[in-house]
């Protein structure tokens, strides 16, 4: 070859290596670029499904390497698939949302409203269908459904002053949920004064300081995942002044109603003048509590109930008694009847014989034997017939008799079960369910009794809140009792069998502890004030720390239960001035 076609090849074959390094670099960029874009497009469509944004983060974490292919060839069809089912999802939350939306509207319809409402929710059922599959339309059907609602309960209670509803304030337009609606809402965490006390740091009283009464908030970061079970009614309780005049009606027709033995009359007396005097909130439970041991007085009284039912029960035993008579008569009369008969036909007979002994001719004896056997035969009939309804008679009285007994029976039953129930129901407090007061004595009265006679230990327990009235003052009514009724069954199932707890009223739970030294007492004790301590109530995302204070004291030989309780009480009094949140033995 010549040296110039040489050179020619040569400068050829660098041009062309130049040309594919250009080509190899551009495609680089290229597929940087789209990788680049595939990572962002990932990260944007992320958040719809969590099956489909962990295929994402797979993708992502693939495209960052460079040996992707493999990996890259696999994931692509998991990452359809997935994609598939997360559309199918989501046609069926659009589904469920559409469904929704029409049974609001569908109750909504139900009441009594005007036309132009009435339409106006048939428009918007409809444009809800329309709209229920674009997740970015919720907040406004949201809205806008809040807006008709209101509108409706408007309509069903003109009186009341038209305030938005909770929907209507989380979606409503911001001209209508301007800073007033923010205002009402204040949490009370927001307030000047929050309610709720954690334990003391002060070894004095009754009046907290500020400091005492702020709530914890620094656990409120992980109130994002808190226990649904603890959370305390976001909704505010209506104004106890709304339904005051009509509860205070209430109260007084029951009262009036109770037919009350007299032994009970000047109580409910006194509870007549509580009621009329301005009642609150917090004097409605106490109230309550004093009409409840009112009823429980009268139903000592149903007694005279259970008297009644066996008076009545006596009269049906007599009439009982009388029926019985009436078979028996029947049936002697029936024998009179019997021997009458026998008698007749033997009379009969015997003058038949001496006709038949007297008679001369065959044709007079033929005539007088046929009229006497068809006297007999007559008489026989009638007999028969004359049996048959005595005793169809005495087998129908028979009957009535023995469905008589039967109903009786029933009845008895009934009203057995009927007394037991009245019993449970008399001794169980309705809100926790835990035994009440009146079962507390009753209860306390056998325990004694037997370490009267077997001694051993006994021990009492009072366990009160801490700071109660600032849950109801701060979180509303429904949520005060809420907290009762868990930390009821906090206690509840931290005990032994042979433990008895009751509920003595308010925020106030009794303890009865038997063969129980002290020491086991009060780890007992503890671990239930550190159980309540620990309960993650929480409000609108806030931890709130509810906490119990205790007194406990052991039964001393000669000692009656008054007395213990008394002392126990004290004990408690000593842990409420110690700060709370603490067991105080006595
Ligand atoms: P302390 O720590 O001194 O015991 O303070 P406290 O606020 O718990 O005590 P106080 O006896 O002053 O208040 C008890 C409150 O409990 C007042 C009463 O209205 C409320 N309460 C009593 N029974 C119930 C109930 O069944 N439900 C609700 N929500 N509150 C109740
Ligand atoms: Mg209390
Ligand atoms: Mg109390």
């Amino acid at each position: 070859m010549e040296r110039a076609d040489v050179e020619r090849w040569k400068s050829k074959y660098l041009e062309s290596l130049e040309n594919l390094e250009r080509l190899e670099s551009r495609w680089e960029n290229r597929l940087d670029l789209v990788r680049r874009g595939l990572v962002r497009s990932s990260l944007a469509a992320e958040g719809n499904d969590v099956a489909v944004d962990a295929c994402l983060v797979e993708l992502r974490d693939i495209l960052r390497r460079d040996d992707s292919d493999a990996d890259l060839a696999k994931l692509i069809p998991r990452l359809e698939r997935t994609v598939l089912d997360s559309e199918q999802r989501r046609e069926l939350r659009t589904r469920q949302v559409a469904e929704a939306f029409a049974e609001l509207c569908r109750l909504l319809l139900n009441l009594e409203l005007p036309r132009e409402l009435r339409k106006a929710l048939k428009g918007f059922a409809k444009r809800a269908q329309a709209a229920a599959g674009q997740p970015g339309e919720l907040p406004a059907l949201l809205g806008e459904f809040s807006r008709l609602q209101q509108q409706a309960l408007t309509h069903l209670q003109p009186e009341q002053p038209a305030r938005p509803g909770l929907l209507q304030r989380l979606f409503g337009e911001r001209g209508e949920a301007g800073p007033d609606t923010t205002a009402e809402q204040a949490t009370p965490a927001a307030t000047s004064e929050p309610p709720v006390a954690t334990p003391a740091h002060t070894a004095a009283d009754d009046v907290p300081p500020a400091v005492e009464t702020a709530p914890r908030t620094a656990e409120s970061a992980s109130a994002t995942a808190a226990d649904p079970a603890y959370a305390l009614p976001p909704v505010p309780e209506p104004g106890y002044s709304a339904i005051a005049p009509h509860l205070e009606a209430t109260l007084l027709r029951l009262l009036d109603d109770l037919a009350l033995p007299d032994s009970h009359k000047p109580q409910a007396e006194i509870l007549r003048q509580r009621i009329q005097g301005s009642l609150n909130w917090y004097e409605l439970v106490p109230v309550l509590d004093d009409l409840s041991v009112l009823v429980l007085a009268l139903n000592h009284s149903g007694q005279s109930e259970f008297q009644l039912y066996l008076r009545q029960l006596n009269e049906r035993l007599a009439t009982f008694q009388a029926g019985l008579e009436d078979v028996h008569v029947h049936r002697q009369d029936g024998q009179t009847q019997e021997r009458a008969f026998g008698d007749a036909l033997r009379g009969q007979v015997n003058e038949l014989q001496s006709e038949v002994q007297e008679a001369t001719d065959l044709d007079s004896l033929k005539l007088s034997l046929d009229s006497r056997l068809e006297g007999l035969l007559t008489s026989l009939a009638e007999q028969q017939s004359q049996r048959e309804t005595r005793e169809q008679d005495a087998g129908a009285q028979l009957t009535v008799l023995t469905e008589r007994v039967a109903t009786m029976e029933r009845e008895a039953q009934q009203y057995r079960g009927h007394l037991e129930e009245q019993r449970q129901k008399a001794l169980c407090d309705p809100l926790t369910g835990l035994p009440n007061r009146a079962a507390w004595s009753e209860r306390l009265d056998l325990e004694v009794a037997r370490w009267q006679r077997h001694g051993g230990d006994l021990l009492l327990a009072v366990l009160d809140v801490d700071l109660f009235k600032r849950i109801n003052d701060g979180y509303g009514h429904l949520a005060g009792d809420k907290v009762l009724k868990i930390i009821a069954n906090e206690l509840q199932r931290r005990l032994r069998k042979t433990d008895f707890i009751a509920r003595f009223g308010g925020e106030e739970f009794v303890v009865l502890l038997g063969a129980t030294p002290v020491a086991g007492a009060v780890t007992l004790i503890e671990q239930l004030r550190a159980a309540v301590a620990a309960c993650p109530f929480h409000f609108k995302g806030e931890r709130v720390v509810v906490t119990l204070s205790a007194g406990l004291a052991a039964f001393a030989p000669g000692e009656d239960a008054d007395t213990v309780f008394e002392r126990a009480d004290q004990a408690l009094y000593r842990a409420k001035r110690a700060g709370r949140d603490r067991l105080e033995v006595a």
